[in-house]
């Protein structure tokens, strides 16, 4: 369970998240949504331990997420990716892993399948050899994302991971994240498209202005009058009649 107490967040002096109080399941794949400068990021990174000036608690499994000393718990994939090297992508996903952070131990059997895999669902392994800084915007993206997956930790944390990829990828990256979910790992990622926080998130968190005005469902949380209210855009709400599930689009 991750329990957010009564926790605000900002920067400076002044909290642009605030009082948020909510309990999450693990093993689901959460979405997060509102508007530009509603608070997303910000609670993505608070929950990355990347924010500083913070009231109140996170509690993961009973302990602070804001305390901790272990940083294996989360894996955080932000908005902007700032390579500073020129590695090649087989060492950006080599490096995640808990044997090259320390010295002469070799990569061992579970993380040498672990990377294979990753590999494997990313689709990485015609650019492993390519150095980092040769690549698209998207294929950097897919890399990063790989890179998060790969750290096994119990929850990844992704700032818009769609921005930028193309709708095919779009769908595999959702895709994996969703099995990962069902895994037993917790995702939590901030997504601007509501059709594909619809189609792929178990559990939506609505922020508006700082505050959280709703967790739940699809179903719950998506409707024609929470998105008017918050995002001041009418949608309209269908059904997918080939996979149930909802869609929305925005219409004047
Ligand atoms: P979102 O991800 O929903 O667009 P953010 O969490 O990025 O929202 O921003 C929430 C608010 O915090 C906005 O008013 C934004 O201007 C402010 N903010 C974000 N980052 C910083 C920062 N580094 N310093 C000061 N204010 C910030």
């Amino acid at each position: 369970m991750l329990i957010f107490q009564d926790f605000s967040a900002g920067y400076g002096n002044r909290f642009v998240l605030n009082n948020i109080d909510v309990r999450v399941d693990e093993n689901l794949f959460i979405g997060v949504i509102g508007r530009n400068g509603s608070g997303k990021s910000t609670l993505i990174k608070s929950l990355a331990g990347l924010i500083y000036f913070v009231k109140g608690e996170i509690f993961y499994r009973g302990i602070s997420l804001l305390k901790r000393k272990s940083l294996n718990v989360v894996s955080y994939i932000p908005q902007e990716i700032n390579v500073v090297f020129g590695f090649s992508v087989y060492e950006i996903l080599r490096m995640s892993q808990r044997s090259y952070q320390k010295f002469f131990s070799r990569i061992s059997n579970s993380e040498r399948k672990r990377l294979d895999d990753v590999i494997d669902k990313f689709e990485l392994k015609g650019i492993l050899d390519r150095n980092i800084f040769s690549l698209s915007g998207g294929e950097k993206k897919r890399v990063m994302i790989a890179r998060g997956v790969a750290q096994n930790s119990d929850i990844i944390l992704l700032d818009e991971p769609l921005s930028g990829l193309d709708i095919d990828h779009q769908i595999k990256v959702f895709q994996i994240l969703k099995e990962i979910s069902l895994s037993g790992r917790m995702v939590v990622a901030s997504v601007h498209d509501l059709s594909m926080a619809a189609q792929f998130c178990d559990k939506i968190m609505l922020l508006d202005n700082g505050r959280l005005i709703r967790y739940g469902t699809v179903e719950d949380v998506l409707t024609y009058s929470n998105v008017k209210n918050t995002f001041g855009v009418e949608v309209y709400v269908g059904v997918n009649e080939i996979n149930q599930k909802r869609f929305l689009i925005p219409f004047k």
